[in-house]
């Protein structure tokens, strides 16, 4: 079999930079694709918390909720566990769940209560310091930490914590939470309603002492976090997966601006902050979450059909075949799929297998573009006018290498529609976004991205037809979705002197 790695046809190259009208040859399919090469593409997961209040096997469940959550940070994770007024026991490690604990790793995490973390990774800050849950010593004893989010006015609040005598040891938002409770005179609960009011940002945290456990969330809801039953324990998760692995009952989502505290008294639920804007992050919607998680009463799997059936409508194009790619578009596929009668094909093949690996190819192989990540079914596509579903271009990178795989399996024609609108904004709110410079859609018009991306047609979902799919709650302000890197109208102000976007709070 002769693999291709030359030119495209010029018919396919109009318009394109000399280096991006050539088949991708790398190592595999998302080579490079990081901010270290400068190549990222795809919007990094944000983290992942997880915590449990009063069951005996905390530590196994936090292991298998995390689990659950690997898709929301595979760089680092870490559990804590406490006993009702006893020791904290804790571990933390780089890599998956599964790699960091066994067996007679969670039999020494004792203890009924535990909050656990997955982080992300990013260049640079790939250090197990950065790893979560973070423990601290504090007047009131032990205290430990974890969250998912981003403090868009975290700089200024370290600087006034550094100038009157904190010293910090990583460079994690997580550790100034952590200051500011330690510093207050007040009750824990009192103090982490004042740190909490004065943070901006989306965030959701979990936070526990040897006796209490505490979850809470942004005043705008940008960040996810539910709370459910099993038994007569408490369970909290940045998503309801999570809970259907340990088989736990949803019971709601942790409010915006709520603050709940368990201890032995039971459970209270309080506020630290008046609602505001209500604003989900929509990229939670259309990319991060599991489709098998629920955010309120949405469902992602049927949501993002109903993305791909919108699309459909607004962009109906004639082809052979629609396929999306894996997998955070499948769903939105078969929507496409359903709405037009054209037939879903896995056109695309993701290989789950593709961890760390120390097996680089020789230079052989490299040139002849083994491609370890993403796969195009040749029998499926080769002769086919593809409708090809994505869920964001963010760059224009990676777009372009799947419609090349596409191109180089013998697909005629190549329609990319994706389940967005255009991303030209960065993320304040833990969202890994690269320079809005760097993000394609920020400088060129779709006419220019499709040439980029080397696709025969391209179209992005519209706001209105985005807002109508997901569904939210009608009346509400773009019906309670936070969608700032598209309209670049953002839920809190950002504006800050060293505002920081395009990182998380885990960093
Ligand atoms: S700016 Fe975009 S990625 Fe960030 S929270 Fe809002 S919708 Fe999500």
């Amino acid at each position: 079999m002769s693999v291709r790695t030359g030119e495209l046809p010029s018919s396919q190259t109009e318009g394109l930079p000399a280096a991006e009208a050539r088949f991708w040859t790398g190592d595999y399919y998302n080579q490079g694709n990081d901010q270290a090469s400068g190549m990222m593409d795809k919007l990094k997961e944000e983290c992942g918390v997880f915590g449990v209040f009063g069951h005996k096997d905390a530590a196994e469940l936090s292991y298998y909720g995390l689990h659950a959550l690997q898709h929301r940070g595979e760089e680092s994770c870490g559990i804590c566990t406490s006993d009702l007024g006893g020791d904290f026991h804790y571990h933390r490690g780089m890599g998956l769940v599964k790699e960091v604990f066994d067996r007679d790793r969670l039999d020494s995490l004792v203890g009924a209560n535990a909050i656990g973390h997955v982080r992300y990774s990013t260049a640079g800050a790939s250090r197990l310091a950065n790893a979560q849950p973070l423990v601290f010593k504090y007047r009131g004893g032990d205290l430990a930490v974890c969250t998912n989010g981003n403090l868009v006015n975290e700089p200024i609040i370290r600087r006034e914590l550094e100038e009157s005598g904190s010293i910090f040891q990583t460079t994690s938002d997580t550790e100034v939470i952590a200051h500011m409770i330690a510093r207050s005179p007040k009750d824990l609960v009192e103090a982490v309603k004042d740190a909490f009011a004065r943070l901006i940002g989306g965030f959701a945290f979990l936070i526990m002492t040897k006796d209490v456990l505490i979850a809470a969330c942004d005043p705008n809801g940008l960040r996810p976090m539910v709370m459910g039953r099993l038994g007569d324990a408490y369970i909290f998760a940045s998503e309801s997966c999570s809970f259907e692995v340990i088989g736990a009952e949803y019971v709601r989502d942790v409010l915006p601006g709520e603050i709940i505290v368990l201890d032995r008294s039971g459970i209270r639920e309080e506020r630290y902050a008046v609602l505001q804007r209500r604003s989900v992050c929509a990229m939670e919607y259309i990319y991060f979450a599991r489709p098998d998680s629920d955010i309120g009463t949405i469902n992602l799997h049927s949501a993002r059909k109903r993305m791909g059936q919108q699309l459909a409508l607004e962009s109906f194009v004639d082809a052979d075949i629609v396929t999306g790619v894996p997998d955070s578009s499948i769903s939105a596929a078969i929507g496409y799929a359903e709405q037009t009668g054209i037939p879903y094909e896995l056109g695309l093949i993701k290989n789950k297998y593709t961890g760390r690996t120390f097996i680089q190819p020789s230079q052989e192989l490299r040139e002849k573009g083994v491609k370890m990540k993403l796969s195009a079914v040749r029998k499926v596509v080769q002769g086919k006018r593809v409708v090809m579903i994505d869920d964001s271009i963010v760059r224009g990178t990676t777009s372009l290498r799947i419609v090349n795989l596409l191109r180089e399996a013998g697909a005629l024609e190549v329609h990319v529609r994706i389940t967005s609108p255009p991303f030209a904004n960065p993320c304040y709110y833990g969202i890994d976004t690269p320079d809005r410079r760097d993000l394609i859609a920020s400088s060129k018009t779709v006419e220019e991205i499709r040439k980029a991306i080397n696709a025969d047609s391209l179209y992005f979902l519209s706001k209105p037809g985005l807002l109508e799919a997901v569904g939210g709650a009608e009346g509400e302000y773009d019906r309670g979705l936070c969608l700032g890197c598209f309209t670049n109208d953002y839920p809190t102000p950002v504006e800050f002197e060293d505002a920081k976007a395009t990182s998380c709070s885990c960093d």
